[in-house]
């Protein structure tokens, strides 16, 4: 058996963090079973599905790294979903309803008036011929139900919450398509698992009713069906489902510097019993994926987590990885100077900067006279061979200095800033000239 997984955005909005670790799960479990990922667009809502965020879509899983192995669109599908229809009818699974949303409402509230469940009441399927012709003079066009089977239990082992038991007479009958003919997304979406061979739905747990209802639908046409593994939720660090999570996507992760590798890392295993590490390369994180290990808690996204994970990934990147995003002119050498002060990478300009110049700092009076001597010392020094040590050795050997008062005021003459890279990195790549400049005391 190959498994094949999906990832079914709806193309209405950008994809946020919630979505992204969706799609980075059903991508590494395909991954580690050596099967296919699928992108399916659940565009069936042609007024609120945009052309631009099918790109978006397709761009963010790109940058992400997990490229899909084919792509479907629900938009193209319909015939399918009307032959299916068709079929369920046929076998009187699905029935037309004609009530209208206030009156359905109504329904509703009177039975949460009494304590009692709001589960539709099976109205429609006890209409007479003369009723349904009485809507049908007034012009009512019905929706349709899904006519669940009463008479078991629906059960299922999800791969993270384990056994799982729901009494279909507790549910209602889902709507599965309107009165203008549109598509409600639950049997288009078992219509598509089944017609693409989806062996593993992994989503968020936010459907696990759902999947109840289209387990439902399977065995009504006929089919097997695929494993499920719904995730908890993530929550922000109010610890509840915020706005903010909603909104976070891969734009905005790229404007503050995020790397694609930090965001795979982190939404890998957050959530899971196993540690969040900064693994620059998805190898050992598909490695060792196990639904078994992911928790049944929300998980607790945290953008400074994030943060300090993209640092130790930017620590790790090689000159090649991210030459085409450094300055010009800007070496591998310096990459490695500099790359262990990174936040991100575009901090790199900065560092590129101090080394290029001009830097400006006002030596402290009582450093003047050492400063002196160091534009003096760094004149005479062999810059072949680590000219920091050289320097450094010179100077407390001729002042007496030793410690900070030795190293800060060269490094602050030489780069107008107390901290930054390994000076012994850094100072070959300022070179004898900058550095006798920025040395000598103005
Ligand atoms: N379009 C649905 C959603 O975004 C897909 C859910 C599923 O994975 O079946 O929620």
């Amino acid at each position: 058996m190959t498994v094949i997984t999906r990832f079914a955005p709806s193309p209405t909005g950008r994809l946020h963090v919630g979505n992204l670790r969706t799609a980075l799960h059903n991508w590494m479990f395909a991954q580690a079973q050596a099967g296919r990922f699928l992108l399916r667009i659940d565009d069936t809502d042609g007024e609120r599905s945009e052309e631009a965020f099918v790109d978006a879509i397709r761009a963010d899983l790109a940058w992400l790294g997990l490229n899909p192995d084919g792509e479907e669109r629900q938009s193209a599908r319909f015939d399918r979903y009307e032959a299916r229809f068709a079929e369920l009818k046929a076998a009187g699974r699905v029935y037309p309803a004609y009530e209208s949303a206030q009156e359905l409402d109504l329904k509703r509230k009177v039975l949460l008036g009494r304590g009692l469940p709001p589960v539709y009441d099976r109205a429609a399927l006890a209409l007479t011929a003369d009723q349904v012709a009485a809507y049908e003079a007034e012009a009512r066009t019905p929706h349709w139900r899904f006519k669940l089977d009463h008479d078991a239990a629906i059960e299922w082992d999800d791969l993270i919450r384990g056994h799982q038991r729901f009494d279909p007479k507790t549910m209602s009958d889902p709507v599965v398509r309107r009165a203008d003919g549109s598509w409600l997304y639950l049997l288009p979406s078992v219509i598509d698992d089944v017609d693409l061979a989806i062996t593993h739905v992994v989503r968020g747990e936010d459907h696990v009713s759902n999947t109840a209802s289209q387990l439902q639908m399977f065995a009504a046409l006929g089919a097997t069906p695929p494993s499920f593994a719904h995730e908890a939720l993530l929550t922000g660090n109010e610890g509840k489902l915020s706005k903010r999570l909603g909104s976070l996507g891969c734009d905005h992760f790229r404007e503050v510097g995020i790397e694609p590798q930090a965001i795979v890392a982190l939404l890998a295993r957050l959530g899971t019993s196993d540690p969040v590490e900064p693994f620059a390369d998805p190898a050992p994180l598909i490695a060792s994926l196990d639904f078994a290990r992911f928790g049944r808690a929300p998980a607790r996204f945290d953008e400074d987590e994030l943060a300090g994970l993209n640092a130790k990934i930017v620590h790790q990147l090689g000159f090649e990885a991210v030459a085409s995003r450094l300055p010009a002119g800007m070496t591998e050498a310096a990459w490695e100077a500099i790359r262990p002060n990174l936040s991100t990478i575009a901090e790199a300009a900065d560092w590129w900067g101090v080394v290029e110049g001009p830097v400006a700092s006002v030596p402290a009076e009582e450093d003047r006279d050492f400063l002196a001597k160091a534009a003096a010392t760094a004149a005479g020094i062999d810059w072949s061979a680590d000219p920091w040590a050289q320097l450094t050795a010179a100077l407390k050997e001729i002042t007496g200095r030793k410690g900070k008062p030795l190293f800060l005021p060269l490094r602050r003459a030489l780069t107008a800033r107390d901290h930054g890279p390994d000076m012994a990195a850094l100072l070959p790549l300022i070179g004898p000239e900058r550095a006798i400049e920025r040395l000598t005391p103005r």
